[in-house]
């Protein structure tokens, strides 16, 4: 990973049966897929792939929300993380 050719990143954390791992998803300049990089709490698996990223609107305790959906690509279990605002937008009340 090449932090000066990033055009995206968002790194965060999954979980599953209280097993909590971290995700980097980032993509470079020029590139229209995105790497996914993250151990799967489920089975283990050091995932390191590209795909396209995809998202999905979903209400969380009473929000829209729109959530990054991936999956391990050993077990196939789905993760989902939160697509957060811009610090700013969300700092005005
Ligand atoms: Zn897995």
């Amino acid at each position: 990973m090449d932090v000066d050719k990033l055009n995206f990143i968002k790194k965060s954390f999954i979980d599953f049966n209280g097993k909590t791992e971290k995700v980097i998803i980032y993509r470079n300049r020029g590139e229209t897929d995105f790497h996914f990089e993250f151990k799967c709490p489920k089975c283990g698996e050091n995932n390191d792939f590209t795909s396209e990223l995809k998202s999905e609107k979903r209400k969380i305790e009473g929000k829209n929300k729109e959530v990054y959906i991936f999956n391990c690509a050993k077990c196939g279990n789905t993760y989902s993380i939160e697509r957060l605002k811009p610090s700013r937008v969300s700092s005005k009340k």
